[in-house]
């Protein structure tokens, strides 16, 4: 794979940061070129290095076999934590990703200026982008120079670059929530999805969410000194997948700091944190559905999950009008099935046995027994 020289462009009112890619193999339906664009009015964050691709990237490369060739200007201080990053995947998974080698000649350490001192925070608008920023607000944030100053919203991930009716009305909804709250909205779109569903399929997105968010982070770096990547995991959670608080840091660079954020609580800890604010309350989207903005659902296990979390917290009224459906017995006994993490509902057990919620004792008792039978 080589990683051409990044290039920038503007058109339509967005500015592109793009590189021309080329494979070893023949793919059919993959682009040319991946970009990151922002609207033009952000301009000056756009970083001219290779290190967003190469983060962005080294998964489909690990997949392929096939070694990277860096054309641009890249850290090497990322090209050393690549080298782990690589190696605990090879641990994880030996039979998909292969060993592959980066070939880069241009290292160029990246800028540490003294007025690049903004921390940022990815925000896709869920219970563990809710946690991390409201910790991180400066009234929350006893350590000033940590408290976020921008949250990330990224395009073209969870929301996919052509589902515009979900992702625009997030984009105001969470524009307008930032200035309420003081800090910049960055928006950020991409491609990558274009090249790693096209390869791998979807269901890999899981392995390369992680590196391409935080690629997107390089690719709006020169404000930012520290960017937080909210966890979806605890310490205790070992399941591999691409973002875990042993592996994020790898991606940084001289300057920009990746902080693996919130591993430190569980999921309903987290949403205990967030059940009184009035912004969480509105604003919530988790939905795997996502049946039009900031909708969810109510059924499927993620809005089930959360639902059950408020409803032992005594905040489910609070919230009701995030979810399209509202919670009953038959659908927690008819959702959390598949392939969800027993974690999640051995938790969610507890704290119902914690508060005396026989009734949710009940109904989570019978799905874990209906999921042995699966
Ligand atoms: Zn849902």
């Amino acid at each position: 794979m080589k990683i051409h020289t990044p290039v920038f462009e503007t058109r339509d009112g967005y500015t592109f940061l793009a590189s021309h890619i080329q494979f070893e193999h023949t793919l059919a339906g993959v682009p040319d070129w991946l970009w990151f664009r922002v609207p033009s009015s952000l301009n000056p964050y756009l970083v001219g290095r290779s290190d967003p691709f190469v983060s962005a990237l080294l998964i489909l490369a690990m997949w392929l076999g096939e070694d990277i060739e860096i054309q641009g200007p890249v850290s090497p201080r990322l090209m050393y934590g690549l080298g782990d990053y690589q190696a605990a995947f090879r641990m994880w998974s030996p039979d998909i990703f292969k060993p592959i080698r980066i070939h880069a000649p241009k290292l160029e350490p990246a800028v540490v200026a003294p007025n690049k001192t903004g921390v940022a925070s990815a925000f896709s608008g869920g219970v563990d982008s809710f946690y991390t920023l409201w910790t991180n607000l400066p009234q929350n944030q006893i350590y000033r120079n940590m408290a976020v100053k921008y949250i990330l919203f990224a395009i073209g991930f969870d929301i996919l670059l052509g589902d515009e009716a979900r992702w625009q009305p997030a984009l105001i909804d969470y524009t307008a929530l930032a200035q309420r709250l003081g800090v910049e909205m960055l928006p950020i779109w991409t491609n990558i999805r274009e090249f790693t569903d096209t390869v791998m399929g979807w269901q890999a997105w899981h392995w390369c969410f992680g590196s391409v968010l935080i690629g997107a982070a390089h690719a709006v770096a020169n404000p930012l000194r520290r960017f937080y990547q909210p966890a979806g995991r605890t310490f205790l959670t070992d399941e591999p997948v691409g973002s875990l608080p042993q592996i994020d840091h790898f991606l940084s660079n001289e300057g920009l700091e990746i902080y693996h954020h919130g591993a430190r609580v569980t999921r309903f800890e987290k949403i205990a944190t967030i059940a009184d604010w009035p912004e969480a309350q509105r604003n919530l989207r988790i939905c795997w559905q996502n049946p039009q903005g900031l909708q969810n659902c109510g059924r499927c296990d993620k809005c089930l999950r959360t639902m059950i979390s408020l409803d032992i917290l005594d905040r489910l009224p609070q919230f009701q009008a995030c979810f399209v459906a509202p919670l009953t017995h038959d659908a927690v006994r008819g959702g959390l099935r598949g392939h969800l993490e027993e974690f999640y509902i051995e938790d969610l057990l507890h704290e119902a046995i914690t508060v005396g919620r026989d009734d949710l004792v009940d109904d989570l008792r019978y799905v874990m027994e209906a999921r042995k039978s699966e």
